[in-house]
């Protein structure tokens, strides 16, 4: 019996069928297009939690999208394995013309694709991926003499003018829906069979609120206000489109599309700067000398720091899956530099922890945090916890939500007295770089 021939739409970090770029020219260009998902094995056996709430949004979503691909009289194929064995068997069973895909620019990413694509090339099929999970690519933004920007404001001045109206557009996947692959529906994969399990966590909306963004420049600074989109984890998995959303943002409030641009900035740093995912991006800063004590780091992660601030972060993030932008910025600074622990270990408390965890921009903001990235922060610009409280959380409210018991005799004193903290760090710092120097 001949092969059916069919072209493989591979979903990965854009769960959705809507607007999206590399669906979009698969079913315009080719007939018979497979959607396929793979629960990769390689990323979910590193992961220490079986109640992990991201694995179950991607589950859910996976399963909504098999659900909708139904009803159109097609089905999404989803697998739980390693990619190159599912493309052996696909490119067995089935006469593959060609897969399409979005690009990823993570380093495990483009170590995956690349051995897909070495894979399929041996069976002459062409791997065509394409832009849809940031708005310029990784090299669409360039100094004049075609190096990469380390720098956000050029960075942002230059992608504010290289951009075109074509970045925005919008692809009509739905348009071509009859090339889908019509077939019967395949088999569901549960969160237990893979060693995962629900958890209850509230996942943020998906829908953009107009009134928060149109305030986004007066409130975004305060964690007791609803002053950000908390769309992170959709961006993350590409459950929104960044497209229409930067549109929308383009209309509302330029400082909100400023931080969609910090999100582009962070993910070309990554991928021309891969170093950064263990090492410090400047390269003096890996000579300080971190205390990394245990025991500080423990109270850190539970909340007991004694720095009410500090405190209330970590455990809306324990809780919720969540932090605020201005408490992440506050909790980081507090690990590296009051607590003089590695921020790599920051680094991968947040990445286990936070919701909308990604790679290049958890990387960035450490890095940042800690003094040791592009553009970061200057070492010697030591958050201070009251003063980081009076200006963002003048009325406490965030605090009192968090922490309720800090207006208590018996909440706990500092573990570290911040003036002697920030000589610490100073002194450390500063020997590392003269260090360098020599
Ligand atoms: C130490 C530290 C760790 C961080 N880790 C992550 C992370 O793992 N994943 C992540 O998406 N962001 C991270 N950020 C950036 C920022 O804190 C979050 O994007 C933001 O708080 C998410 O909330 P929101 O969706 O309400 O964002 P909004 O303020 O509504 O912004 C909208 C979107 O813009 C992007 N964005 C906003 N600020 C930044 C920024 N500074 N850098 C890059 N992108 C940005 C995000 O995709 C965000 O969802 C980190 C920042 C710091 C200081």
């Amino acid at each position: 019996m001949s092969k059916k021939e069919i072209t493989v739409f591979w979903f990965r970090r854009d769960l959705r069928a809507d607007d999206n770029a590399a669906l979009f020219h698969a079913l315009s260009e080719k007939e018979n297009v497979l959607p396929v998902f793979i629960f990769d094995k390689n990323i979910l056996e590193e992961l220490n939690n079986a109640a992990d709430p991201r694995v179950e949004f991607i589950h859910n979503k996976v399963l909504q999208l098999k659900k909708w691909f139904e009803a159109e009289g097609s089905s999404l194929l989803i697998k739980h394995s390693t990619p190159q064995k599912v493309f052996q068997e696909l490119t067995s069973e089935y006469q593959v013309e060609a897969v399409y895909a979005n690009r990823d620019y993570e380093p495990y990413g483009r170590e995956r694709d690349e051995k897909v694509k070495k894979l399929l090339s041996e069976k002459k099929i062409d791997f065509h991926t394409f832009k849809d999970h940031v708005l310029m690519e990784i090299d669409e933004v360039l100094k004049k003499d075609g190096t990469p920007y380390t720098v956000f404001s050029p960075y942002g001045k230059m992608w504010r003018k290289v951009i075109t109206d074509d970045a925005f557009k919008s692809y009509d996947s739905f348009g071509h829906i009859a090339s889908l692959y019509s077939c019967k529906p395949f088999g569901n994969t549960t969160l237990e069979s893979m060693g995962f399990k629900k958890t209850g966590y509230a996942i943020p909306s998906d829908q953009l609120q107009n009134e928060v963004i149109v305030e986004y420049d007066k409130k975004r600074n305060l964690p007791a206000e609803n002053g950000t989109s908390r769309l992170g984890i959709h961006l993350r998995f590409g459950t929104i489109s960044i497209r229409k959303l930067a549109k929308k943002a383009r209309l509302l409030n330029d400082t909100f599309l400023n931080e969609l641009i910090w999100r582009d900035f962070f993910m070309m740093i990554l991928w021309h700067f891969p170093h950064v995912v263990d090492k410090a991006f400047k390269p003096a800063y890996d000579l300080i000398e971190w205390r990394n004590d245990e025991k500080a780091f423990e109270a850190w992660c539970k909340g007991k720091t004694g720095y009410p601030i500090v405190d209330a972060g970590m455990r809306e993030l324990n809780e919720t899956g969540f932090m605020h932008n201005r408490v992440r910025m506050i909790t980081a600074s507090f690990l590296t530099k009051h607590l003089l622990i590695d921020w790599r270990w920051g680094e991968r408390y947040f990445a286990e922890k936070l919701l909308d965890f990604e790679l290049s921009s958890n990387n960035g903001g450490w890095q940042w945090a800690a003094g040791s990235g592009c553009d970061a922060a200057p070492y010697f610009r030591v958050f201070n916890p009251e003063l980081q409280t009076k200006k963002f959380d003048p009325k406490l409210n965030y605090i009192r939500k968090w922490v309720p018991e800090f207006e208590d005799f018996v909440y706990q004193k500092p573990i570290v007295e911040h003036k002697f903290a920030r000589e610490r760090a100073l002194n450390t710092y500063k020997k590392a770089l003269d260090k360098a120097k020599k």
